[in-house]
């Protein structure tokens, strides 16, 4: 039935960090389909895809996934990239060492300036199994210990829990939100 009370489905920022070459930009085509990518901020150095998602039965939120195009590699990331952030992900390649153990320094960089967001970690590149150097229990055990609301391991590329890389961190800041959000 037609309700004129229905909410529109609110803008919600979602951020995407990790070392260059890890796969975030590969993971945010593959959520929102390439076709989705409306706007590149040159200027900040920022890629910006959109998708509309169910988080709930009956609550569809607008992700607005912000991607850093190449800035990471310099670790010049604007302080414009994580203001208003709602949640986010910290991505890490599970063949290369070095790339988790930037993690950390990710995490620091968010709970600075987008402060207590719910954040997940992702190992992706599960499809390269043989060349894995860190174990899945290393990944939760990193994630317990940076208060992430968890660890998950997937593939951009066989299209593995990408959909749960961006929905739970976003499901879980409705969870803490929802009591006001639906009055
Ligand atoms: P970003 O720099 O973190 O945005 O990484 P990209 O998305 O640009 O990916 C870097 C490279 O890793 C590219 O060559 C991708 O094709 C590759 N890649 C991304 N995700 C996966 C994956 O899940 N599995 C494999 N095998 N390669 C991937
Ligand atoms: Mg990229």
């Amino acid at each position: 039935m037609f309700c004129l009370f229905r909410p529109l489905a609110p803008t919600w920022k979602y951020i995407i960090v990790g070392d260059y070459a890890v796969g975030k930009t590969s993971l945010c085509k593959v959520f929102s389909g390439e076709s989705f990518k409306v706007e590149y901020k040159p200027t900040i150095g920022v890629d910006i895809f959109t998708r509309l998602a169910f988080i709930d039965n009956n609550f569809k939120v607008k992700f607005q996934i912000w991607d850093m195009a190449g800035q990471e590699r310099f670790k010049h990331v604007m302080i414009d990239y994580f203001r208003g952030a709602k949640a986010g992900a910290v991505v890490f390649d599970i063949t290369r060492y070095e790339t988790y153990e930037s993690v950390g320094e990710w995490v620091l960089m968010v709970r600075k300036n987008s402060g207590a967001i719910p954040l997940i970690l992702v190992g992706n590149k599960l499809d390269l199994e043989e060349k894995r150097m860190i174990t899945a229990e290393e990944g939760k055990e990193l994630a317990k210990k940076l208060e992430l609301i968890g660890y998950i391991e997937a593939s951009a590329k066989n299209n593995i829990n990408v959909e749960k890389v961006f929905i739970e961190p976003i499901r879980h800041y409705y969870d803490q939100h929802k009591r006001y959000l639906r009055k």
